[in-house]
């Protein structure tokens, strides 16, 4: 679990352009969206807020308050993090991304595969058969009788043939999907170690939702959960050995003290 103090750096207000973590927020509590809002009158301040909120004619007990700046920082310090992992372990962060990939997986996986390429060359040698059986009835070897029941057979064959290379099909693609997913997120991150900015293209290429809590405890005592599931490997639990990068500076706003703890509780 990562504690940080909360730091801001003022920006100027976006127009009506909406923030990049619009759309990626949920409440922790009732799992409804978070809204995107301006402070009025001090428009630089970015919030968002549950959607599902009592106050708003919602059923949410919690107002799940987080502003854009803080939760900007925060991720990008556990990205920071997640890069330095990745470059003082390499292995080890290998091993955590395989693991979301099991051992039986893959073997079901290798097996699936064979079986796919049996039942297509299976197919091929029924085609053959059943041009043999043709060739034979036209030269008179097989009676209509015999080659009538022959091809029936084969044809009945095809057909599940057909449907078995069709499902098994579907089901590779589908762990293409998979493996195109932790391409995807490994150019993301790579992408994300050369510019070491968050745009909103590396965020949403990296971020799949983030779970905001209610802020807990009173004046300095302050903490609030939040949980990033990050595309392909969800909830990224890194050892607690792993420290901040010292290049992340964090500023710290006069009078308010929040700490954001980063992960599941426990
Ligand atoms: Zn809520």
């Amino acid at each position: 679990m990562q504690k940080l103090r909360e730091g801001t750096k003022r920006r100027k207000p976006k127009n009506t352009e909406k923030n990049m973590f619009a759309g990626l927020l949920y409440c922790a509590d009732c799992g409804h969206k978070l809204h995107y809002n301006i402070n009025h009158p001090n428009s630089s301040i970015e919030y968002f807020n549950c959607s599902n909120y009592r106050g708003n004619r919602g059923t949410c007990n919690e107002t799940h308050y987080i502003r854009a700046d803080s939760l900007e920082q925060v991720v990008l310090l556990e990205l920071n993090r997640m890069v330095s992992y990745l470059k003082n372990h390499a292995e080890e962060f290998a091993e955590l991304l395989a693991r979301k990939t099991t051992k039986d997986y893959e073997r079901e996986s290798q097996n699936r595969r064979q079986h796919l390429q049996e039942l297509i060359a299976r197919n091929k040698e029924v085609d053959r058969l059943f041009e043999r059986i043709y060739e034979d009835n036209v030269a008179g070897k097989l009676t209509d009788e015999r080659f009538m029941k022959m091809s029936q057979r084969y044809d009945a064959e095809q057909q599940q043939l057909k449907k078995d290379i069709e499902e098994l099909q579907r089901q590779c693609d589908r762990e293409n999907d998979r493996a195109f997913c932790k391409e995807q997120f490994l150019k993301a991150v790579r992408k994300f170690m050369e510019m070491k900015t968050l745009t909103p293209t590396i965020l949403h290429e990296l971020v799949e939702r983030i779970d905001v809590y209610q802020t807990q405890g009173r004046g300095k005592n302050r903490t609030q959960r939040i949980v990033i599931h990050y595309n392909f490997i969800g909830v990224l639990d890194l050892p607690e050995v792993e420290e901040y990068p010292e290049n992340v500076v964090l500023d710290s706003r006069q009078g308010v003290a929040i700490e954001y703890l980063v992960g599941k509780a426990g």
